[in-house]
């Protein structure tokens, strides 16, 4: 094993194999992977941002097709790309709906770009844990773009919004003019509504369900963090590689605005405490599941599901064990 000196500089030289490497060591679950991988993360610092884009989609609206053309279309424009998943259903089945490298024929062998299947191993909290520390080291290896995909599926959107500068919803034409039962808080967090699909039979479709869309999005409370006219729906075709450079051209007017207003700095910031905040939670409950307090632990939660004691006074009581009870 490369040492973490070694990892650092080939990730900034850019060498795709010690990139590889170092995300295999932050996905580990071992205790000196993981003080390797903390130091490694602290060595490479943050000098270096790409523009993180965060990307939600239900199976089958084309997440993988949008990609890969999207994806394409930058590098052609001579970025660099990265693209990570966060996959829920990895965690709980160890079988992945996304992250499969041959989704993306082409940009896998694109040498502009870097693709990532999903950890597979972690909870779904460490799946996102580990992810977030992956787009870390794409910045760190100078990748110009980081594409974070996710599947539709309980909490993994708002995890992926919170390791991304832009949260872009990818969705597929509805059927007749009802809205696709996108919630109302993934609809609060997408930047860029993108219909799929607006091409041959279902392009009608395509746009009147951008319309739906634009109206619903309208009808939202306006975020300090947008410039006029966003978040905003568009319709595209990655097949037909139609509307993806409309989309850039979004993508990089509300990037720049919220740069030049400091709201990209700010929410940076947000998210760096976001993640210390959740790695101390995480920590603190690995911490109190070993011994000696994994015995009280689970005592306390059989007492619990007796009713011999509520929830909260057998939290206050295990909390107290800190010295410092919540
Ligand atoms: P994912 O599950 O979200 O990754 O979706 P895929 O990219 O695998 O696409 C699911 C299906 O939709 C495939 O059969 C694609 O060929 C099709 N598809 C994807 N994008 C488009 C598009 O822009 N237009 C049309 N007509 N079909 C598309």
């Amino acid at each position: 094993m490369a040492t973490v000196a070694e990892l650092a500089n080939g990730i900034k030289a850019g060498d795709r194999r010690s990139l590889a490497r170092a995300i295999t060591l932050v996905e580990s679950g071992r205790p000196d992977h993981r003080a390797q991988a903390v130091e490694l993360l602290s060595v490479l610092g943050t000098a270096r941002q790409a523009l993180r884009i965060g990307l939600s989609g239900t199976p089958g609206v084309g997440k993988s097709t949008f990609i890969e053309a999207f994806g394409l279309m930058l590098t052609g424009m001579g970025k660099r790309v990265a693209v990570l998943a966060v996959d829920p259903s990895s965690a709980r089945s160890g079988g992945s709906i996304l992250g499969d490298k041959t989704r993306m024929e082409h940009l896998s062998r694109d040498p502009m770009a870097f693709i990532r299947p999903s950890p597979s191993q972690a909870q779904m909290g460490g799946v996102a844990r580990r992810s977030r520390e992956a787009v870390a080291l794409c910045e760190a290896a100078g990748f110009d773009v980081v594409l974070v995909e996710t599947v539709g599926v309980g909490q993994s959107e708002t995890m992926v919004a919170e390791m991304c500068d832009l949260f872009l919803l990818l969705l597929a034409p509805a059927g007749g003019d009802e809205l696709q039962g996108v919630k109302r808080g993934i609809m609060e967090m997408a930047d860029l509504i993108l219909v799929n699909k607006a091409d041959g039979d279902l392009k009608p479709a395509a746009l009147r369900t951008m319309a739906d869309y634009a109206g619903a999005l309208h009808l939202l409370r306006k975020r300090p963090q947008d410039p006029a006219g966003f978040p905003k729906a568009m319709a595209v075709s990655a097949v037909e590689q139609a509307g993806l450079a409309e989309a850039w051209a979004q993508m990089q007017t509300l990037a720049d605005w919220r740069r030049s207003h400091g709201h990209w700095d700010t929410r940076r910031a947000d998210q760096s405490r976001h993640w210390f905040e959740a790695e101390v939670r995480h920590g603190l409950l690995a911490a109190l599941l070993r011994e000696p307090t994994k015995g009280i632990m689970a005592d306390l939660g059989n007492r619990v599901a007796k009713g011999t004691t509520t929830p909260e006074a057998a939290a206050a009581e295990m909390l107290a064990l800190l010295g410092k009870p919540g």
